[in-house]
């Protein structure tokens, strides 16, 4: 059960004639796996950015009758959990940043580096910008031409694009930003990838003229009957101010190199969301057909820890040829108000997300798939809540390998001694977790499953190989040392 957090969805639509409020809310909604704390938007029309945003759910954050208000060409949107800069108002996303007379918004997926690093070089005092984002906001600003008296607005046009070129090069991490100024939208991709963008096309109606969608995960395009085109190579960027996609590559070809998060396959993305040209069901499915080939064990029934444990278990039942069942059912309205701070609290959380199917369950020797284990906490709370509805024998199996290490690539992770495979043997687990065995997919399982050949991956919390440098402020939370790409862990 995954206790590791997404950090952002993002979200930017460029549709002439269409109300872009209406497509970045459904676009929204379906990124909001992606980040529960705020939500927000920005609409363009030409000559003004309107930016509405606050704390919750984006179901609460807008309405009718806030959207029919939002009225533009071309607007962006974001779903944010905290990893960089604290969980406030003042952090919701997109970032405005008022230049002269022209403007600009940026939303943020990811998170960077060298923030430390970019602000002392910049000469910034300590305090004043709140995140990662608000900084690479605050240094595209101060990269736009100074704004002359007789300088029309609309010689602003190229401004952005040219900031974003110039300053890019300087930025470390992770980062898909979806940015806009009053008349373009444009899309950035990290040159690792880390986390997805795609790329969709709205087709022209009789009311409408043709648009361009950009967006964290796929079912963000189908929502809204935009056509998936492609994933935005790792070190893109597009920018969209009509008809055509203009294509960039601002960053240096010696740091191109593609490391998407190995995750996204396992669990933060949506089941139907296309990663690296494959549906990431099919992936799950294929992890829990090779684990039941690689971690056989007799039993009675195959059950998954809803929701991303399902697809794999499935495919455990499908390898191993025993029954597949539900064992456990999900209070499908359970959200961020019950994730809470204390590992006791942790604990009591999961009876208010999962109960038991006792019929199903009392008697049977029980495969629980899971997708993770990360503090284990959850994990322990329902073993013990699967024993007290009469199973007779618990064994795990879990569709990725160990995680031992902590992200720093905008993943909210816990520290190190608090990552359970960092500080307890196998033995150790299986003793902690109650369960009579336990078995983790291996790392050439994943990948085989994921079905990617020659795809590259970032795979740190599993092996402690990062493959951007970790400053050390950044591990001042960590125990060991985090090893560099190329290094032995
Ligand atoms: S460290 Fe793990 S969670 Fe973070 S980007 Fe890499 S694979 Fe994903």
């Amino acid at each position: 059960m995954m206790e590791a957090k997404e950090a952002c969805g993002v979200f930017g639509v460029y549709a002439p004639g269409r109300s872009v409020a209406h497509l970045t809310f459904d676009g929204l909604f379906a990124l909001q796996h992606r980040g529960q704390e705020s939500a927000g938007m920005a609409v363009c029309d030409g000559d003004a950015i309107t930016v509405m945003k606050d704390m919750g759910l984006v179901t609460t954050v807008f309405d009718e009758r806030k959207l029919s208000g939002l009225r533009g060409h071309l607007a962006i949107g974001h779903t944010r959990y905290s990893t960089a800069g604290t969980s406030d108002w003042m952090n919701a996303q997109p970032v405005f940043r008022g230049v002269g007379r022209a403007g600009f918004v940026l939303a943020h997926n990811g998170n960077l580096t060298n923030t430390d690093a970019l602000a002392r070089g910049a000469g910034m005092l300590p305090g004043l910008v709140d995140s990662d984002s608000d900084l690479v906001a605050e240094l595209l600003g101060r990269a736009f031409p100074p704004d002359l008296p007789e300088r029309p607005r609309t010689d602003h046009a190229g401004d952005l694009e040219a900031a974003l070129l110039a300053v890019l090069p300087s930025v470390e991490g992770a980062f898909s930003f979806v940015l806009a100024d009053a008349d373009r939208l444009i899309g950035v991709r990290d040159p690792n990838g880390f986390r997805p963008l795609c790329l969709g096309h709205l087709p022209a109606t009789a009311e409408a003229e043709a648009g361009w969608v950009l967006a964290s995960e796929s079912p963000a395009l189908d929502v809204i009957g935009a056509t998936f085109l492609r994933e935005l190579e790792p070190g893109e960027m597009v920018v969209i101010d009509g008809a055509e996609v203009r294509s960039f590559h601002p960053f240096p070809a010696g740091r191109i190199d593609p490391t998407l998060c190995i995750f996204e396959f396992v669990y933060f993305a949506r089941p139907d969301t296309i990663l690296y040209g494959n549906e990431v069901h099919g992936a799950r499915r294929r992890m829990g057909e090779l684990l039941a080939g690689q971690e056989p064990v007799e039993a009675d029934l195959v059950m998954g820890v809803p929701d991303s444990g399902v697809p794999a278990a499935e495919g455990y039942a499908l390898g191993s040829g025993i029954p597949y069942g539900q064992g456990l059912v999900k209070n499908r309205y359970i959200g961020r108000t019950f994730i809470a701070p204390t590992q006791l609290e942790r604990a009591q959380g999961v009876r208010r997300k999962l109960n038991p199917l006792r019929d199903n369950i009392a008697g049977k020797r029980l495969v629980v798939v899971d997708d993770s284990i990360v503090r284990g906490t959850t994990t322990r709370a329902m073993v013990i809540m699967l024993r007290e509805a009469g199973a007779r024998e618990v064994h795990l199996r879990v569709s990725s390998p160990p995680f031992r290490w902590p992200c720093f690539y905008g993943i909210d992770t816990p520290d190190e001694d608090e990552l359970l495979a960092s500080v307890k043997t196998i033995d150790e687990i299986v003793e902690f977790l109650d369960v009579d065995s336990l078995a983790y997919l291996t790392l050439d399982n994943l990948k085989t499953a994921i079905d990617a050949p020659g795809a590259g991956f970032c795979d740190a919390c599993l092996t402690g190989h990062y493959p951007v440098p970790v400053p050390v402020e950044l591990r001042a939370a960590g125990t060991r040392s985090p090893v560099v790409s190329g290094s032995p862990p």
